[in-house]
């Protein structure tokens, strides 16, 4: 049982992060922001795939004056992303967002930083501080995590000089051992809210892997409040791959869940095939943003482990030659033909209790 961090608690539009909310999923559109309509169809696909908290990249004004469009088009708290320019922080502010990330390493200066923290406070905007290993201000040490952390220490003094305190902390690399490092380094300092990811992950398969090492490294030392799984690839794939490190964790369930099994020489059925049948007729009846109920569904190839992992999860199949056992609460039900197999599963996930 992983115990949370105890943080302090911020509210962005509707969602609330720190504390004991659970832990959010968040992406980032890979659209023109200026193309309000194309950005709002690409965060509605993200509503649908479960994204809880979106940002947007607000390169330039255009940009920024789309923002109360995109807004007012999707169900999701929309949040802008500003380099460079802090004009376009306040623009963006005034256009209605729910938050603000910002960068003090392309954004370091005092008086525009104070006059970006006065009106988020003003409009009681939280703002994520978002370090980044590329984009670091002001190296010292040799110690990239040291300086990562340094860096956010220093803009979260500014912000309590001015007494504001909705902030969610970020402390991003390529690099897991430097992340989780600065992570933790900062964790000992403070308690707000942190958003976590591994940025430049990379592509889909390998991007995963390095974002479940990462963010999961820390989602089990407790530290985390929302996460972002950065891929080169359609943002949904993001959402997906998040919702696959809460749920690994148990900090979260969205839904059945299947536990199968790889499959060897001693499977007699096509165990590959029936899975995918089940993952997909899944998908059909719980779409991801209304997924229930959240149980574990076992799918195992033959009498070895299949009984028993069949029993330990909430519905269960061990399968054999032509039929299999079906498990229900731990208890052996019934022997069900192989055609039916998903048929049944299906039957009981629907009316599991
Ligand atoms: Fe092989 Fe049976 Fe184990 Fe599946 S459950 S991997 S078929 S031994």
């Amino acid at each position: 049982m992983v115990k949370r961090r105890k943080t302090r608690p911020v509210k962005l539009g509707k969602v609330k992060i720190g504390r004991n909310s659970p832990i959010s999923i968040q992406s980032m559109t890979k659209t023109n922001t200026a193309d309000w309509e194309g950005t709002v169809r690409q965060i509605h696909r993200l509503e649908e795939a479960g994204c809880e908290i979106i940002r947007v990249a607000v390169p330039d004004w255009q940009s920024a004056k789309s923002l109360s469009r995109i807004k007012k088009g999707i169900n999701i708290p929309l949040v802008a992303d500003i380099h460079f320019l802090p004009e376009l922080a306040l623009e963006a502010i005034s256009q209605g967002i729910d938050g603000l990330r910002i960068n003090p390493g392309t954004i370091s200066n005092r008086a525009a930083l104070v006059k970006i923290f006065k009106a988020a406070q003003s409009k009681k905007i939280p703002v994520r501080i978002g370090i980044n290993a590329g984009s670091l201000p002001g190296r010292r040490s040799k110690s990239l995590r040291k300086d990562m952390a340094e860096a956010a220490l220093k803009a979260m003094r500014l912000c309590q000089d001015l007494k504001f305190y909705d902030l969610i902390f970020s402390l991003k690399a390529f690099d897991i051992e430097e992340t989780v490092g600065a992570y933790q380094l900062l964790a000992k300092k403070c308690n707000y809210p942190f958003h976590l990811g591994i940025t430049e992950a990379g592509p889909v398969s390998a991007g995963s892997i390095r974002s479940a090492i990462g963010i999961g490294c820390l989602l089990r030392q407790g530290i985390g409040d929302t996460i972002r799984v950065s891929l080169t690839a359609d943002p949904v794939e993001e959402v997906k791959v998040a919702r696959e490190i809460l749920s690994a964790l148990n900090l979260r369930r969205f839904g059945p869940t299947i536990v199968s099994c790889p499959t060897c020489g001693r499977c007699q059925v096509d165990l590959i095939k029936i899975v995918s049948r089940l993952e997909e007729s899944l998908k059909g009846i719980y779409p991801p943003n209304r997924m229930k109920p959240a149980i574990k569904v076992a799918v195992m190839g033959c009498m070895v482990n299949g009984p028993e992992e069949a029993r330990q999860a909430d519905i269960g199949l061990a399968a054999g030659r032509k039929e299999g056992w079906f498990f229900k609460k731990g208890k052996k039900i019934k022997k069900i033909p192989e055609k039916k197999w998903v048929e049944v599963l299906i039957e009981e996930i629907k009316k599991f209790k």
